[in-house]
């Protein structure tokens, strides 16, 4: 507790001598923050493995690759988003200049969760030095060969009174939240996010919660069944289904349930072999908590495809699970593991009614032809962002903001919209001395003709 303090403390001093405030600061940050993971990678890669079991090509694709691409974004537009943008007045401000001053918040608090434990420590890092903060990030514990590694990574890479890592269990969350912080950053469930929102209140701090849900991939009549079929399985059992935006479950029309089916069985073998156990760039369930929650699912409704499990080694086979009803305990929360639930509809508006029933979903996608319904899904249903024909792809997109709304999370990041999420929007409104209109003081001449 007292190190939590005297660590928050040294980092206020920090910032409050203005250090962070130059471009070339914060620029000479995220090209350290670059070289820091390029020097790293190995280790990186094993720590991945370690914990969840990644693959190299996952790592690389979905933690590494994606934190290169965020850092080259923010370094070849930081100038530009640094510079104050000049915005007009009306004719009653005559003479003024003003602007918008996009100023940092101070020390930042960054919780991430374990599921993409690299990529959701850094990821918002990279917009909090850009916009000019220090930071203090704090690592799952249950991703704890990626916590240890980052631990050291930055300790080594970067000033501690200027960024750092603090590990531990829930408890020292709790501790670091009970501090005075000037922006939290949370990502992880929806329950812990109202702890933190409620923590956050005590200074009034502001806060981005990217929280999680149930997000639907709808199927329609018109669609690419074939490349539904294949995106659809790569998105959901990518990382095991242990994706914020993986699609949790599967909404089709009845008169293409049994093509679609078909389809990403076939393509489950394509990408996973007969025997996905003993693929070894399969990831794993992080834990046995989780496991169990997950195999718990399996007892309901008709396994289509996969179902079997290996507790050792905490693989769970992509599986497809038919006959499933909205009463069933899987289709309660969000799933968050290599498990698909179907369910079919007959009629379109029905079932985004059905969806706009529950909680507002992190994510939704749509898979059908015609540009009209398209449109109606994006107008009629509220949902963080999504994809239409394709998942996951949307949140890959610098220029696109990531962020849930309702009960998936509120504020979003990536690309420029990190920078303006760690960055107080300042109004200034400079004003001319060489004359001054005199009609807003009392007793000129507009004022009397008023009386
Ligand atoms: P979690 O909420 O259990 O944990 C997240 C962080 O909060 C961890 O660092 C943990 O140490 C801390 N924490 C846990 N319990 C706490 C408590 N009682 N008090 C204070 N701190 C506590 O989430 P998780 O299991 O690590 O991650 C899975 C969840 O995160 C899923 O719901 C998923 O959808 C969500 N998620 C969202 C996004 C997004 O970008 N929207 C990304 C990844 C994961």
């Amino acid at each position: 507790m007292v190190e939590i303090e005297k660590l928050v403390a040294d980092t206020h001093s920090f910032f409050m001598n203005g250090n962070t405030i130059t471009y070339e600061f914060r620029q000479k940050q995220l090209m350290t923050l670059k070289q820091m993971l390029k020097d790293n990678e190995s280790k990186i890669y094993r720590a991945l493995k370690n914990d969840l079991n990644k693959s190299k090509q996952d790592s690389l694709t979905t933690e590494i690759g994606f934190l290169y691409t965020e850092i080259d974004f923010a370094l070849k537009n930081l100038r530009n988003w640094m510079t104050p943008e000049k915005v007009p007045a009306p004719m009653t401000h005559k003479g003024t200049q003003n602007f918008i001053f996009k100023e940092p918040y101070g020390v930042t608090l960054i919780i991430s969760p374990w599921n993409y434990p690299l990529q959701l420590a850094i990821g918002p890092a990279i917009g909090a030095i850009a916009a000019g903060n220090c930071v203090i990030v704090k690592p799952s514990e249950h991703a704890a060969a990626t916590s240890t590694l980052l631990a050291e990574m930055i300790a080594d890479y970067f000033d501690q009174s200027y960024f750092s890592v603090i590990e531990g269990e829930q408890e020292v969350t709790q501790a670091l939240l009970k501090q005075r912080f000037d922006y939290i950053f949370f990502t992880g469930s929806t329950n812990v996010g109202k702890i933190v929102m409620r923590a956050a209140s005590e200074y009034l701090t502001p806060v981005t919660l990217e929280l999680g849900g149930k997000s639907p991939a709808i199927v329609d009549m018109d669609a690419n069944i074939n490349l539904a079929a294949k995106r659809i399985v790569w998105g959901k059992f990518t990382n095991a289904g242990q994706t914020c935006v993986a699609p949790d479950y599967v909404y089709v029309h009845e008169k293409v349930k049994f093509k679609l089916l078909k389809a990403m069985k076939k393509y489950i073998r394509t990408f996973y072999g007969r025997n996905p156990l003993k693929n070894d760039n399969f990831t794993r369930i992080i834990n046995e908590k989780h496991f169990d929650r997950l195999t718990s699912f399996l007892i309901k409704g008709s396994i289509l495809h996969g179902g079997n499990v290996d507790r050792e080694s905490l693989m769970i086979e992509p599986t497809i699970l038919d006959y499933i009803s909205w009463e069933d305990p899987i289709m309660q929360d969000e799933i968050f593991g290599p498990i698909l639930p179907i369910i079919s509809f007959t009629n379109l508006e029905d079932a985004l009614y059905k969806i706009k029933l529950g909680e507002k979903p992190l994510a939704l996608y749509y898979f059908g032809d015609d540009y009209k319904t398209q449109q109606q899904v994006i107008e009629y249903v509220s949902f963080g962002g999504g994809s239409i024909n394709d998942t996951l792809y949307h949140l890959a997109n610098p220029h696109l903001p990531f962020g849930g709304v309702g009960a998936s999370g509120m504020g979003a990041y990536h690309g420029k919209y990190s920078f303006d999420t760690f960055s107080h929007s300042k109004s200034i409104l400079k004003q001319t001395t060489k004359f001054d209109i005199p009609f807003r003081y009392p007793g000129n001449k507009i004022n009397e003709k008023l009386v």
